[in-house]
């Protein structure tokens, strides 16, 4: 097999009609990317494959909400103040850079440097402009979302969403109530997300247009253990952890025992993800799961790991998956006011201990008078984190009343109660969907220089079978047509193709990665028969016209070729 680049995969699905470099009549527009023909056909077989997974396999369920968010959101869940790149600008030809991706060559892992420390090496390796080698700016942080103004006029501020799964949380009261009010739950999103990289590059690896996947699972934060798990604990995956960054090879299940993977949810979801990857076309050879060094995890994270796959760039996170705490649903209960909690029922009511108000009534009497009792009783009833300053507000018949402490003792009381509110923790399987989409065809390329085959899976190729007539006529075309028809009606894309000669028509379809092809031949008025042929091994058999159908949909549910001879 000769060798190949990143290049000479993105020049085959620009020229069969997979992935277009978006404006190229104006230019090009760095971070963008169009699908084709191809590649959109391909890009909903991966994404029917991971619903298939979550909706049908794990129970979760899928919500679609906005692009556009109001600043709050933003900064709830921090990312209008915090979501930042450190960015150096050449002082000769003004192009940005990331500081980190300047520092590659210098440090293992320059993305998990301080700005100080990345400063420092910057100078002290003297690194400069890779394009004109002029000098480099100090680093500053540059935030990368895209802001705009929602409505006329000065308008409200908005961003275009930076990552799916905010519209998750912000749907949070909505979803529980809907999961029937138990934990644990998990929802689905797939769509847009849009970064302001500052370089981005590698084809679609750094878009600031791109898609994702994203699952939220709402857990019990006393409870990180997962049924299910028990099931794949004997599965083998292929791990770096933080603790000494090399890459071993081990069990799901030793991997929890031996406190590598934080608890068996996250452990269960990297299961999930891994056999997700390889049914899409993932090389399980060139797939490893990386834990987050302590310095690059978000400070809520209790455990982070990327999936990553090799790539002609290097090791590529193409998934992301984190224990995400309570942060997320805390943070926007801060700013939202909104409760956003679950009610976890104890099996036996339980006596627990708990700080309350205690309304002073012998003061609130002569102040409230005919309304003192209920607002004592309003004050009971209410958290003591809601107490600010000395003061708390309580509403009394359409009034809000403020209390200052001299109303109302805290005390530690006992009380009998059916369960506690929780603030649920979320594990966070977040995908990249073209990450995934390119690493499943650079994974499937391979040439010798003239011949370029696309192993791609059963479930991710664009067409899954080429029906060819031998020859454009004596019927053999009306044959293969209806052949094509018959299987289009049964759901199975085809591509009809009856130019040049039946060995051009297998390489056309080799190079997009088309698992089969039928050629019907004279033979068919003979005995009844066609030809299939597999594409990895390039065998072939000839079966009856009228199976063509249900033989092609036992082999693209994985039945195997030699089977069916
Ligand atoms: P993150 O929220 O940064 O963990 O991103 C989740 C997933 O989205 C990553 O694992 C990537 O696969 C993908 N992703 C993040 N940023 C980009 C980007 N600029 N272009 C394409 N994919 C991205």
């Amino acid at each position: 097999m000769a060798q190949f680049n990143s290049g000479d995969v993105l020049s085959l699905c620009k020229r069969r009609g997979f992935l277009y470099p978006s404006y190229e009549i104006y230019g090009g527009l760095a971070g963008f990317y169009d699908y084709g023909p191809l590649g959109v056909t391909m890009k909903q077989n991966i994404i029917d494959l991971w619903r298939s997974i979550y909706v049908l396999e794990e129970g979760f369920i899928e919500i679609d909400s906005d692009i556009v968010g109001p600043e709050m959101v933003f900064k709830a869940s921090g990312h209008a103040e915090n979501f930042q790149d450190l960015m150096v600008t050449c002082k000769l030809c003004g192009e940005g850079f990331r500081a980190d991706h300047l520092a590659q060559d210098f440090h293992p892992n320059p993305g998990a440097l301080s700005k100080a420390e990345l400063q420092a090496l910057i100078q002290s390796e003297n690194i400069t402009c890779p394009l004109c080698k002029g000098d480099l700016s100090d680093i500053e942080e540059f935030n990368l979302m895209f802001k705009t103004k929602i409505g006329p006029g000065s308008g409200r501020i908005g961003y275009l969403r930076p990552e799916t799964a905010q519209g998750i949380f912000v749907n949070y009261p909505n979803l529980y109530r809907y999961a029937r009010e138990q934990l644990p739950f998990g929802v689905i999103q797939v769509g847009r997300a849009y970064r302001n990289e500052i370089s981005p590059r590698q084809g679609v690896i750094r878009l600031r247009e791109f898609n994702q996947m994203e699952a939220e699972l709402f857990v019990d934060p006393a409870d990180k253990s997962w049924k299910r798990f028990a099931a794949v604990k004997d599965e083998k995956v292929k791990l770096v952890p933080n603790s000494d960054e090399k890459e071993i090879e081990t069990t799901f299940g030793v991997a929890v025992e031996q406190g590598i993977i934080a608890h068996e949810t996250i452990a269960y979801f990297l299961w999930v993800t891994q056999r997700f990857l390889r049914r899409a076309g993932v090389d399980p050879t060139r797939m490893r799961f990386r834990q987050h060094l302590k310095t690059e995890m978000a400070h809520y994270a209790a455990d982070c790991w990327d999936a990553e796959a090799l790539l002609s760039f290097g090791w590529t996170e193409i998934v992301g998956v984190a224990d995400r705490g309570c942060w997320d649903l805390s943070r926007h209960t801060q700013y939202s006011g909104a409760e956003l909690m679950a009610f976890k029922r104890f099996d036996e009511p339980k006596e627990v201990e708990r700080d309350a108000f205690k309304p002073k009534y012998g003061l609130l009497g002569p102040e409230f008078k005919a309304k003192s009792a209920k607002v004592g009783k309003a004050l009971e009833g209410l958290e003591v984190s809601s107490l600010k300053d000395g003061k708390v507000e309580v509403d009394v018949d359409g009034e809000r009343f403020v209390l200052t402490d001299k109303y109302f003792d805290v005390v530690r009381i006992k009380e009998k109660v059916n369960g506690i509110k929780v603030v649920p923790h979320v594990i966070e399987p977040s995908h990249g969907l073209d990450r995934i989409l390119y690493t499943c065809l650079e994974h499937a390329y391979s040439t010798d220089g003239e011949y370029t085959r696309l192993g791609l899976s059963h479930e991710s190729a664009p067409i899954k079978v080429g029906v060819f007539p031998l020859m454009a006529r004596d019927d053999l075309d009306n044959k293969a047509m209806d052949l094509d028809r018959k299987l289009r009606e049964s759901g199975i894309v085809t591509y009809y193709d009856e130019s040049g000669s039946i060995g051009r028509r297998y390489a056309r379809m080799d190079e997009v990665g088309t698992p089969f092809c039928l050629t019907v031949d004279y033979e068919v008025f003979e005995n009844g028969t066609v030809t299939i042929r597999e594409r990895d091994s390039s065998h072939q058999v000839r079966i009856p016209f009228e199976k063509v159908v249900d033989v092609m949909k036992a082999l693209l549910d994985g039945k195997s070729f030699d089977g069916i001879a």
